[in-house]
């Protein structure tokens, strides 16, 4: 049997905070969680009194270390995945934009064909993919190619589901556009997770998404719906439907910049602990200096800015996406939002892990749980990576 204890840490457990804890990991697995100098195992790796947090899970990336998803091969899956398993990330869920049909399925086979081999070993956990579009209001494309919206119809929607060949996990979609909602009660129990975003839904169009069987929405205030004026009426949008919907969950991007600490702190209040999950909504240049990059893919993408911590368009006028890694974002939720630490973790681990179905075995420190941890110090900086009780990092 293959056993090690990660000794001298404060563990954030699924209740709390242990202070002088250490865990013991047998055959990757969790098997024991114990007092300082209470475990034994083959070996044992001193946590220097670090904080022991499972893993995070990204559930909207779209690239790192310099690659993009949508590159297509298998290169820059691996880039991408590494980049940000150096900032704590162990699952990550691949995001891909509003492109060709043939585009998209090479994407889609470059990911499947990457996971299942063994260049996978000792990168991030990859569940599936995030399918960001194509059935998208052109109203709210945000940073997506026009060209490339759709409008939801069963044709459509089967071509992209053959491509996906069971690896599609999360599909951001405009729930207002005729069709969606079929779409969704038809798929729901198949496994996908039906985010609402990039929307131009009134309120009342989102509150009958949530019940058709969206459980997400996709970066809140970032491509969404919000009040607008009818005849001097006020309607809300999908925002305040996203806020006030107990059961929904939030997607946050919480890199300090699309979300001032105001808004942080309005979601927080509104969502409480456990409808929260943080989001990179990473681009290529996440984990690299600043410079030029390409917003998409090689071959289509635009060039951006990345300065001061976020993608600029061209124009300096836009925010072309963000550069961020989960260290960030629990470092933003804990010093600028204030949010307690343990609370910022599950955000990042245990919320996410559920929203994938993955609850019984992921994003909690938990024996019988899969080894997937991470060790940091008091400003969120990564020491140590585990997956699988694998270090690699
Ligand atoms: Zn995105």
């Amino acid at each position: 049997m293959d056993s090690f204890v990660i000794d001298n840490v404060n563990a954030i457990l699924e209740d709390g905070i242990r202070n002088d804890a250490a865990v013991r990991v047998e055959d990757g697995v969790i098997a024991a969680i114990g007092g300082r100098g209470e475990l034994k195992g083959e070996k044992t790796v001193d946590g220097e009194g670090l904080y022991l947090s499972p893993g995070f899970i990204d559930l909207h990336v779209h690239g790192g270390g310099g690659a993009d998803f949508m590159d297509g091969d298998a290169a820059a899956v691996r880039t991408a995945a590494a980049a940000h398993m150096r900032h704590g990330t162990t699952t990550i869920v691949p995001t891909t934009l509003c492109a060709e049909d043939k585009e998209l399925a090479g994407v889609f086979d470059a990911i499947i064909g990457f996971k299942n081999s063994p260049e996978a070993r000792g990168l991030p956990r990859i569940p599936g993919v995030h399918l960001e579009g194509p059935f998208i209001s052109p109203g709210e494309a945000g940073a997506q190619d026009p060209e490339y919206i759709k409008k939801p119809s069963r044709e459509a929607c089967d071509k992209i589901l053959a491509s996906a060949k069971g690896e599609l996990l999360i599909w951001t979609v405009a729930p207002e556009l005729e069709g969606a909602d079929l779409m969704c009660r038809r798929l729901r129990d198949s496994g996908i997770v039906f985010s609402a975003g990039h929307s131009d839904a009134t309120y009342d169009e989102a509150v009958r998404a949530f019940a058709a069987g969206f459980t997400m929405a996709t970066h809140v205030y970032s491509s969404m719906s919000t009040i607008i004026r009818v005849r001097g009426e006020r309607v809300p949008g999908l925002l305040e439907a996203s806020l006030l919907c107990d059961d929904v969950t939030c997607e946050v991007i919480a890199d300090g910049r699309h979300l001032p600490e105001p808004l942080l702190r309005t979601i927080v209040r509104m969502k409480g602990a456990d409808r929260i999950v943080l989001v990179t909504d990473a681009m290529r240049g996440a984990g690299m200096p600043d410079g030029e990059y390409l917003l998409g893919s090689r071959r289509e993408g635009q060039r951006v800015l990345v300065f001061d911590g976020i993608a600029h368009m061209p124009d300096g006028i836009s925010f072309a996406g963000s550069v961020a890694t989960a260290d960030r974002l629990v470092r933003v939720m804990t010093k600028t939002a204030g949010v307690p630490l343990h609370d910022a973790v599950k955000m990042m681990t245990k919320n996410p892990a559920r929203e994938i179905g993955l609850s019984d075995r992921r994003g909690v420190i938990k024996e019988g749980y899969e080894a997937d941890l991470v060790l940091f110090d008091g400003d969120i900086n990564i020491k140590s990576v585990f997956i699988g009780g694998e270090r690699t990092v």
